[in-house]
């Protein structure tokens, strides 16, 4: 039985020894020198007498050395925790000061930029960590004694309050994740991922132990490509890229900008799989045209389950302005849909929202040294009351479709209440995306004003008239939006996803 994620590495470097593991803007690294080099650095933590199941930030670009520290840190049996080099220097230091780690993992240069921040603890330089011959005898003994239930990662997300939150994944969540991904699409050593997501962010942990487990190669895309659609295809295409887990911004950017009109992507990209937020259908129903042969899925899920729970893979048409299903647990998970009094809403009852709430292990421990966040998210099942069961409330609404599949209704905070009517935001949004000349948009409610107020990005000049009665045709009156603000680009946070906050200060 699998216990650690580092038994992944164990096996591909046996497997796939020569083969590239990991290939960045600065070359390649094979699955042998991925695993020489994290078990040096595994050494170096042991050696630093910190003991098991410590925090070890891993502060570097967006590089194959990021992942190879990761397994490093893994196999210390410790757990890693990213920090983006880009993150203003307070919310670093509010990270620190919940971690307080006693090592960070940096390179040379990155190492006098750190030195600003509150941290006391010890550097260990990545160019400086150098493999010995004892290596594997030193790490064998600790990383044979890891417990599947041990913490693997601590990843930040944002908190209400301005105080971000780490989300602690055991290694269990993550094995049982993996397997399912691998086997659900079929992934093999043949297959080359692109990977767009940020290692702080989890959307990332499919692209770096799919590719671990399976002997596939992980191609860590360039961030520039990402405003240039035609290259990022090339870029894809000269690699052989089959298989893309990005999120759904970046794909409506590749089909707002018509890219896959002029870079023939045709036998190239096998899987298209997103997650994250709402991929609308005007922009897929785009991918879907011009790669008819490619597997499309739907993955949901926060942080706090490891990535995902539940996934749609598109198996029938959709009209530009239905809701693309989020769609069914992922096995070993349940899906509880619950309503205002905690009853269970069912798959005949279609159409009723409620909060959906996961069951299994893909759960969190909950967040690090903060039990009162964790308690009011990581609750006590209210259905059993003969044992302790934890659920994770995500916050997300959502309700089933005549398929029996899971439909994203929005977020439980971005519900209102305007002249008496119960509006989900997010219908409004749906609606308007569909329109061909809008590339993003986003509605909040202005409390002061009593007011809709929606932020659209387009192709063109946009007449709010027409935009309202286009509107008319497909949501209730009492739903079109009383102001519309056009920008000329949509605020997005570090996830690449709408930076609500951002806009609230316009309203
Ligand atoms: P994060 O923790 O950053 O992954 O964000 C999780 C949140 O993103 C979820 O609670 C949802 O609100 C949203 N989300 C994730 N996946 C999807 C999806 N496939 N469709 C719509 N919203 C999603």
């Amino acid at each position: 039985m699998q216990i650690s994620i580092t038994e992944w590495l164990d096996t591909s470097a046996e497997e796939y020894s020569e083969k590239n593991a990991i290939v960045d803007s600065h070359g390649m690294v094979t699955f042998t020198e991925y695993r020489t080099k994290s078990l040096a650095i595994a050494r170096e933590i042991i050696d630093s007498g910190i003991g098991h199941q410590q925090p070890v930030v891993v502060f570097m670009g967006k590089s194959a050395k990021v992942l190879v520290a990761f397994l490093g840190v893994a196999y210390s049996r410790c757990f890693y925790s990213p920090i983006d080099v880009d993150m203003p220097e307070s919310r670093v230091n509010k990270i620190l000061e919940i971690l307080a780690p006693k090592l960070v993992i940096t390179t040379r240069e990155l190492k006098e930029k750190f030195k600003q921040y509150s941290f006391e603890g010890e550097y260990l330089i990545y160019e400086d960590i150098l493999p010995s011959k004892n290596d594997n005898d030193i790490v064998t003994p600790v990383s044979r004694s890891i417990l599947d239930t041990d913490l693997l990662y601590v990843l930040f997300t944002s908190g209400s309050t301005g105080v971000p939150k780490g989300v602690g994944i055991r290694h269990r969540s993550v094995i049982d994740y993996i397997d399912w991904v691998t086997s659900e699409f079929g992934i093999c050593e043949e297959d080359a991922f692109g990977s767009q997501a940020p290692f702080y962010f989890d959307n990332s942990i499919l692209d770096i132990y799919s590719t671990l487990k399976t002997g596939a190669t992980l191609y860590i895309i360039p961030k520039e490509l990402f405003s240039k659609p035609f290259e990022l295809l090339e870029y894809l295409k000269t690699n052989k890229v089959n298989t893309i887990f990005w999120v759904p911004t970046e794909l409506i950017m590749v089909a707002k900008l018509k890219a896959l009109k002029k870079v023939d992507m045709t036998n190239v990209i096998k899987r298209v799989l997103f997650c994250g937020e709402v991929m609308p259908n005007k922009e897929l129903n785009f991918w879907r045209e011009y790669l008819p042969n490619a597997v499309y899925s739907n993955l949901y899920g926060p942080t706090e389950i490891t990535d995902a729970c539940t996934f749609y893979t598109i198996d029938r048409e959709f009209s530009n302005d239905e809701s693309l299903p989020i769609g069914k647990p992922m096995p070993n998970t349940e899906i509880l849909l619950l309503d205002e009094e905690n009853h269970l809403i069912t798959t005949n009852q279609q159409g009723k929202i409620g909060e959906l709430c996961v069951k299994g292990t893909c759960l969190a421990v909950g967040y690090y040294k903060n039990p009162e966040k964790t308690n009011t998210a990581f609750v006590q099942n209210p259905l059993n009351d003969r044992y302790e069961e934890k659920i994770y409330r995500t916050g997300d609404l959502a309700s089933y479709n005549e398929y029996g599949e899971l439909i994203y209704n929005g977020r439980k905070d971005f519900q209102i209440k305007h002249l008496g009517h119960r509006i989900e935001l997010g219908e409004i949004e749906t609606a308007a995306s569909s329109f061909e000349t809008i590339i993003r948009n986003c509605c909040l409610y202005d409390t002061k004003h009593s007011r809709i107020v929606m932020f659209v990005t387009s192709t063109c000049e946009v007449d709010r008239e027409e935009l309202r009665n286009k509107l008319a045709k497909l949501v209730p009156s009492y739903m079109l939006p009383e102001k519309i603000i056009k920008l000329d680009s949509m605020p997005l946070n570090d996830n690449g996803k709408i930076d609500r906050n951002k806009l609230k200060e316009m309203i």
